[in-house]
């Protein structure tokens, strides 16, 4: 039977989301890719284990994540049942919807029609009674802010969330989002934008809202992928996510055209004395309007050493101009 690392909170620091009053690990562990009915379950498991032996709290599923779509759910609910189920009140457990789930007009977007139906399957295949947070996985222009706004409060008021996000929503929407919320009383305290080295568009746009609105961030990609880590330096390995054919979100070509930078920032992690993927994490981490940043992993030693970020999150002037300077090049 599985017993928790006695010292796990001892190793990772906590971040409250906005002004609320909710708290997430810095790191946080998604389930988009590595967790489908097509990967080894008894390694996810181990995964999941890691993560929380290491002090991690915030899990990320969506309703689509795999392959197939469901079964990053329905495999993280069994390592529920066979470990965690004792820890429930210790872990931030969040899901989406909005993006295509089941055939029809109803399994995508953000209709109330589809996000209820979709939160309630959610939940059978975890098995959970509630999420920490659901969120609505992306603006859908064919729906109304306010109908999608509705149906994740219909969520909080039926008990089926305890808080709501939004992922993906500009500034603009998110300001909008924001204010329909206010006017309902909805716990509405995080979004979920894709934030990374190679992708600072947040800064500029989303972040300064979030700030204005006293609301926090979960950034998703955090290491691009697996492209800001030592991964690619020499070659792109066989059991890497840019060689997978069922992952078609990452290209040997994105590989190629990003290794002079990627060798550029890796010179000044070693100089700072840590791996790319931990100086790549604390970057991520001097934005603070981010709670928690979600890493992807596809073994548990990724997971062990990502949270080494935390031994050096602080960043000389010097260093941030020298990132600045090999980004723009
Ligand atoms: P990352 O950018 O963290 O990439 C994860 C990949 O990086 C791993 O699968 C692994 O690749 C590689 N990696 C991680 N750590 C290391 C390491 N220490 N050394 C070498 N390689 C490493 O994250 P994801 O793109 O997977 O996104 C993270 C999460 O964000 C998702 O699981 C999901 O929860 C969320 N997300 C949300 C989206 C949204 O629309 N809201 C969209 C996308 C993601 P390999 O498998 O090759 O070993």
């Amino acid at each position: 039977m599985y017993q928790a690392n006695l010292k796990r909170y001892e190793q990772m620091q906590y971040r409250q989301v906005g002004q609320s009053g909710l708290k997430l690990s810095v790191i946080g562990l998604g389930f988009w890719a590595n967790f489908g009915n097509i990967d080894p379950f008894e390694n996810q498991r181990q995964m999941v284990r890691q993560a929380f032996d290491l002090g991690i709290t915030y899990y990320d599923l969506a309703n689509n994540y795999g392959p197939e779509p469901g079964s990053a759910e329905t495999n993280f609910g069994r390592i529920m049942a066979m470990d965690l189920k004792p820890y429930r009140d210790e872990m931030v457990i969040a899901s989406k919807a909005g993006h295509r789930m089941w055939p029809g007009p109803y399994g995508d977007g953000g209709s109330r029609k589809s996000i209820i139906a979709s939160a309630e399957q959610s939940l059978q295949r975890t098995g959970l009674d509630y999420f920490d947070i659901f969120y609505s996985h992306r603006p859908d222009p064919e729906t109304p802010l306010e109908e999608t706004a509705l149906a994740l409060d219909q969520l909080v008021r039926s008990g089926k969330a305890l808080y709501v996000g939004i992922s993906k929503y500009s500034g603009a929407q998110t300001a909008k989002m924001a204010a329909l919320f206010a006017d309902l009383h909805t716990p509405f305290i995080i979004h979920q934008p894709r934030y990374n080295l190679f992708e600072r568009q947040p800064e500029t746009d989303l972040f300064p809202v979030l700030t204005d609105l006293h609301k926090g961030a979960v950034g998703f990609s955090s290491l691009a992928q697996g492209l800001l880590t030592a991964k690619y330096l020499h070659g792109i390995p066989a059991n890497s996510r840019a060689k997978q054919t069922t992952n078609p979100f990452l290209h040997p070509a994105q590989v190629t055209q990003t290794l002079d930078t990627v060798q550029a920032l890796n010179q000044v992690a070693q100089q700072r004395g840590q791996s790319l993927a931990a100086m790549a994490l604390a970057w991520n981490l001097r934005q603070p309007a981010l709670a928690s940043v979600l890493i992807g992993a596809s073994r548990p030693e990724q997971i062990t050493a990502n949270v080494q970020a935390l031994q050096h999150l602080d960043f000389t002037a010097a260093e941030l101009t020298t990132i600045d300077r090999i980004l723009a090049q």
